[in-house]
């Protein structure tokens, strides 16, 4: 069986190395030497200056809208995966979506403005599939309403903007390590925290508002990465080039397979701004083609993923908003499977019966 995607375990004595020597100090969370280690590691690899690990994305996601007092209003895209909307909502806020660009399927910028009002305090736009947002349009719209930007940057591990890191842009970004994820700590995430007094105020707040040893400066929650987490972190950092090395010669093998028939297309890309290759989205021309090649697919043990389906705006616990171009490609937008262990064969498999349903 075939998925989307598969999680990628690192070499398993490495990883048993690690358990023994969490095991022989027994020291098993709490900003253990494991946490700090990948904390260092991370930063340095991702260029960022302020990183703090937490215990997944969604949790990063609600730490930074309490850290950043986001209240009332809070302007965000409809295509993304469902815990962009939903940690909003949890945290009591009120999702306003932004409709996407035809073409990048980012948040436009150009529909932010119109929908900016006395109750919005922030914008939490996402780099979909990796690819950066018009990051400057978007800062320069922040600043001259005086509201925050916390980018949901979940497919964004390792992507760099011009001259540096993406993750340096807005006044905090997020990361999910969750397994499905390029880079993985079972489950996990992080917070990207531009503003040193931010960044220390956020590092008690994932601990229950707890500074130093005991005292309780703040309200916090708990929303710490343990060391069994970190471990596998530092095992996957290891090998982090040789996967993205891997995804890349996979992403490129569709991209060359595919290219040429007329009837799909794929995200543009940001022409500033570097791949991951996390994902390898393709939209059809209609909801019936994608619907026949999941059938075709599922034939053959293959299991795409309908990233992202539904367009959030028509979650069912939310006041009704439209948002038609994300809506329309929500419909036609299938991620084909993508990941370093995909094998030639059934890689084959899966162009072929795109090829044979769009060509
Ligand atoms: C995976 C993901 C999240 C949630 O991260 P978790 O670590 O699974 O909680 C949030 N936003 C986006 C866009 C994601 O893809």
């Amino acid at each position: 069986m075939i998925n989307v995607t598969k999680t990628y375990l690192p070499n398993r004595e490495k990883y048993k190395n690690y358990i023994d020597q969490i095991f022989d100090s027994g020291w098993i969370t709490n900003n253990g030497e494991f946490t700090r280690e990948l904390t260092n590691r991370l930063a340095r690899y991702l260029g960022v200056k302020n990183l703090l690990l937490v215990s997944n994305g969604t949790l990063a996601l609600q730490v930074a809208y309490k850290l950043l007092g986001l209240k009332g209003d809070v302007i965000t895209t409809p295509f993304s995966f469902v815990a962009t909307t939903s940690s909003l909502v949890w945290e009591g806020l009120n999702p306003i979506f932004v409709d996407i660009d035809m073409n990048s399927f980012n948040m436009d910028p150009q529909k932010i403005e119109v929908r900016i009002t006395e109750a919005t305090s922030s914008i939490v736009p996402v780099h979909v599939f990796g690819n950066p947002c018009n990051v400057e349009a978007i800062g320069d719209i922040a600043k001259k309403h005086k509201i925050s930007v916390i980018y949901d940057a979940a497919h964004a591990f390792d992507v760099k903007y011009k001259d540096g890191s993406v993750l340096n842009y807005g006044d905090v970004s997020i990361l999910s390590f969750h397994a499905t994820k390029t880079f993985h700590t079972i489950e996990g995430g992080a917070l990207i925290i531009n503003d040193d007094e931010l960044f220390e105020k956020a590092k008690w707040m994932i601990n229950f508002g707890i500074q130093g040893p005991s005292k309780i400066v703040g309200l916090g929650i708990n929303a710490k990465m343990n060391e069994f987490q970190a471990a596998m972190g530092l095992c996957l950092l290891d090998d982090i080039e040789y996967l993205n090395q891997e995804r890349k010669t996979r992403h490129n093998r569709y991209l060359q397979a595919l290219q040429d028939i007329r009837s799909i297309r794929f995200p543009a890309r940001n022409p500033d701004g570097s791949d991951n290759h996390s994902y390898f989205p393709v939209v059809f021309e209609t909801e019936s083609i994608l619907l026949d090649i999941i059938e075709d697919l599922k034939y053959v043990d293959i299991f795409p993923r309908r990233y992202f389906h539904p367009s959030l705006e028509s979650l069912n616990y939310l006041a009704p908003q439209e948002a038609p171009i994300s809506s329309d490609i929500s419909k036609r937008i299938l991620c084909l499977p993508l990941f370093s262990e995909l094998d030639d064969v059934n890689q084959e498999r899966i162009i072929n019966i795109v090829r044979q349903r769009t060509s």
